[in-house]
């Protein structure tokens, strides 16, 4: 098998599987519980989210734990809107967000917020200098994430965060679930950030907010003391407690995790680009961990198909949006043709690939094209 689809879910590090499994079988009380077994419970979450606060660079109180890096997004988008509507109604977001941003801005609109969208240029970012046309004075937030989950283009959010803040009663908020333990995100100079765990080979329904101590949002999640009122229900201890060390060892392997992937990613753009009708999409400068390519001769549902029968697991387009059939909205919005869009595969890659598998990968992709390939 080779598994090239890691911007989708990653495999979980035996490490934290070993300690979420003791955790399910000893640590099992409610955190809110006044009992020993939930205060032990309490206790080691408490812990966590002060490590993860620390290799953050950011203060506990600023760490709220969800279920996933969509509800994140809501919380930071939709309770942000819901809780600063007195000043004002204007919110910017770029044009190629994850579904769950998108999204609570159509429910947004429906409060009579105006939204407005940040085209991405050419190559698959948002300029600070677009920012800065369209900020009004009673722009309560904006939302851009770090890395393009189809293409890996990185947006310059330390440029963009300067426009935004020079706006005091605007917030920034950055969706960095592609980006996070990959590259150093400056979370000192953020509003808001979303992550999610398992995209960096951690357990699936864990994630956080990290949302500042001086940003009011509303819960989206209604009911009880947990996350400071922000997220009503019981929380997920060990979920919760195993993140910290989720996180510690994706950032002690950022740096070689890296390099592995670069050469990985570097290796096939020059193998690919010796096969006639290749577009490489995604911009020079992307993060190696994600390749977005297209072959002219093969649309991307027959060669995800083909891909599939031989045990090679990609994507077409992001996997949230893995069930439509149109062309990729990333790609068509950084004006490429729609046979680019329409013919487009996602490679994405972790510390876990291996040059064996990209030329071995290269070999199958040269069998399906001399196989299905139209002749044009
Ligand atoms: N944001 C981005 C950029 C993503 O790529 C994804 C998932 O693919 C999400 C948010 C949603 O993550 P989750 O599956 O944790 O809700």
């Amino acid at each position: 098998m080779i598994y090239f689809d890691n911007s989708s879910t990653t495999s979980v590090r035996p490490e934290v599987c070993s300690v979420y499994s003791q955790l399910l079988q000893t640590t099992y009380g409610n955190p809110d519980s006044l009992h020993a077994l939930g205060k032990k419970a309490g206790n080691l979450m408490e812990k966590s989210r002060a490590q993860i606060a620390s290799l953050m660079h950011v203060e506990p109180k600023e760490i709220i734990f969800t279920g996933c890096a969509s509800e994140s997004n809501t919380l930071a988008i939709c309770g942000y809107a819901l809780a600063n509507e007195n000043r004002g109604h204007h919110i910017l977001v770029s044009n190629v967000e994850h579904a769950s941003i998108d999204h609570s801005m159509g429910w947004l609109k429906r409060f009579g917020f105006e939204i407005e969208y940040l085209p991405i240029n050419e190559e698959g970012i948002v300029t600070p200098e677009i920012v800065k046309e369209k900020m009004r004075k009673d722009t309560i937030l904006v939302s851009v994430m770090h890395v393009n989950n189809e293409m890996g283009a990185i947006n310059p959010i330390r440029e963009i965060e300067k426009v935004v803040h020079a706006n005091p009663t605007c917030a920034f908020h950055v969706d960095c679930v592609q980006s996070f333990t990959k590259i150093s995100i400056p979370f000192e100079i953020l509003d808001m950030a979303t992550i999610s765990a398992h995209k960096i080979h951690g357990l699936k329904g864990s994630a956080l907010l990290m949302k500042k101590k001086n940003i009011r949002v509303v819960p989206m999640l209604q009911g009880g003391q947990q996350e400071q009122g922000l997220r009503g229900g019981t929380q997920n201890a060990p979920v919760n407690i195993v993140l910290a060390k989720t996180i510690r060892l994706a950032m002690e392997e950022m740096e070689s995790s890296y390099k592995k992937v670069k050469e990985i990613n570097d290796y096939l753009r020059k193998e690919l680009a010796l096969i006639p009708g290749t577009s490489i999409n995604s911009p020079d400068n992307a993060l190696p961990y994600i390749l977005n390519i297209s072959f002219d001769r093969i649309t991307s549902e027959v060669l995800l198909n083909a891909l599939n029968q031989r045990d090679v697991y990609v994507s077409a387009k992001s996997t949230c949006s893995s069930h439509s059939t149109n062309a990729s909205a990333t790609l068509m919005a950084m004006n490429k043709s729609e046979k680019i869009a329409t013919h487009m595969i996602r490679l994405s890659f972790s510390k876990d690939n291996t040059i064996e598998e990209a030329k071995e990968f290269i070999q199958i992709v040269k069998e399906i094209i001399k196989e299905y390939g139209l002749s044009l």
